[in-house]
């Protein structure tokens, strides 16, 4: 069995073998290593609003391929009332299991890239301070030593390989919002699949529709409410009933498996590589999954590494090609991180005045008729404190036509 390769991947998820994936196409010689086996889930919802990556892989047309529906439409409800609108590319809702295999088997297609489940990563190899491979053990309970000249973390948020090689942290922030979520069969659908957002009581509820008669509905709740649902899972069902119109929605509605729960996600970023290692994914930055980007945020990473990898081959230092990744990486995602950070901290519960009076303009088309001029001017406003809240619906805009004067 060959112990020599020019990149070992720790993790073969979407980080890691989008990753792969893409060093295939340069032709290196790729070991993909996990501890867990493939086709298996992992503790995640799926929102993935950045299809094009998928595109870009080669993957887009198989994972379409299993039935999901494209998702067109958003809409956010403030107890009774919502508000609606279309999004400018679709959506899709790809359980892991699907999705991390699609990816995996475009990966493992080009001969040089192999991979090795039941691989767990127990230490990494150094020579002189640089990072030259990884130790594993097999399920059988075997030792390998495996080299390389370069290591890459794609081991996810608890990642061992950044630990192991001491990565820096910054920008870190604990875990605000317990997660919890389910699939279900038989919801009473929308006429046009849409994402549908509750903000209600501080608590944030999602519904994601996924292949026809299948969604999956996730509630953000409140730190101290974490064991109260854990010990009772039919408060998950009995608070989404309490959104507008999801009693009767969710009547004859029927879970798949159990209610799946997390105390909640870290926040950070941690420093992108060093000698002879870097890090992809979420092993590289970690955020609250309220805004769905966990994803999307990997395969983009995936695309930035072999960017700075081959920058390197072509005579850039190493350290040099990891600080302008890393640079690129925090330009891109540090809006999106600061977004998610004011969102999960805000846990507001409408006042029972404010939530009247939004219903009550909600139902007034004369009221919209003077507001919408001037929403634009009270966002940027009230967003003063986060700018990028404002640059987004900015940059969102354009896609529908919005000019830059
Ligand atoms: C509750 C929840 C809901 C979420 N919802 C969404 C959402 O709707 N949309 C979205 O975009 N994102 C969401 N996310 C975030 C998303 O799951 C992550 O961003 C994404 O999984 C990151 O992918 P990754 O490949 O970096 O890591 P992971 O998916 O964590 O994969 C890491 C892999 O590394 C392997 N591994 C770890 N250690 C070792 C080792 N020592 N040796 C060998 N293998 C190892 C693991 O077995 C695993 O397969 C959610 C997350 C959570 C927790």
């Amino acid at each position: 069995m060959k112990q020599q390769f020019d990149v070992i991947i720790v993790g073969a998820r979407v980080a890691g073998s989008s990753l792969a994936i893409l060093l295939g196409r340069m032709g290196k010689r790729v070991l993909l290593l996990d501890k867990a086996s493939f086709p298996s889930d992992t503790l995640s919802t799926h929102h993935l609003s950045n299809v094009h990556y998928l595109e870009q892989l080669g993957v887009l047309d198989e994972v379409e391929a299993s039935g999901l529906r494209k998702i067109k439409r958003m809409r956010t409800y403030i107890g009774d009332s919502f508000v609606e609108g279309p999004r400018h590319s679709y959506t899709l809702i790809p359980r892991r299991d699907l999705l991390d295999h699609v990816l995996l088997q475009k990966a493992t297609s080009f001969p040089d890239v192999e991979l090795r489940e039941g691989y767990q990563a127990v230490g990494l190899l150094k020579d002189e301070g640089r990072v030259t491979g990884v130790e594993a053990v097999d399920e059988k309970g075997d030792r390998h030593q495996l080299r390389s000249a370069l290591v890459i973390g794609a081991d996810g948020r608890n990642s061992q390989i950044a630990k192991w090689a001491e990565a820096e942290v910054y920008g870190e922030h604990s875990a605000v919002r317990p997660v919890f979520y389910g699939y279900y069969h038989h919801v009473r659908p929308l006429i046009e699949p849409t994402t549908e957002i509750f903000l209600n009581e501080g608590r944030i509820g999602f519904l994601f529709p996924m292949e026809p008669g299948m969604d999956c509905l996730g509630l953000e709740i409140l730190p101290d409410e974490f064991q109260e649902f854990a010990k009772n899972p039919h408060l998950f069902e009995k608070t989404f009933k309490q959104f507008y119109g999801m009693k009767e929605r969710l009547d004859g509605a029927v879970l798949q498996g159990k209610i799946i729960g997390t105390t909640g996600v870290p926040n950070f970023f941690r420093q992108t590589g060093g000698r002879g290692w870097a890090l992809v994914g979420d092993a590289g930055h970690s955020k609250d999954p309220s805004t769905g980007l966990g994803i999307n945020d990997a395969l983009m990473q995936a695309f930035q590494l072999v960017d700075a990898i081959q920058s390197w081959e072509e005579g850039t230092d190493w350290e040099e090609a990891l600080q302008a990744f890393q640079k690129r990486r925090d330009e891109k995602l540090g809006p999106g991180y600061r977004l998610t950070l004011d969102y999960i901290q805000t846990r507001r519960a409408w006042t029972n005045n404010e939530q009247a009076l939004f219903q009550a303009m909600a139902a007034n088309p004369m009221v919209w008729n003077k507001v919408v001029p001037h929403l634009p001017g009270l966002l940027k406003e009230h967003s003063k404190g986060i700018p990028e809240l404002y640059g987004s619906a900015e940059h969102e805009a354009v896609n529908f036509g919005f000019q830059y004067s």
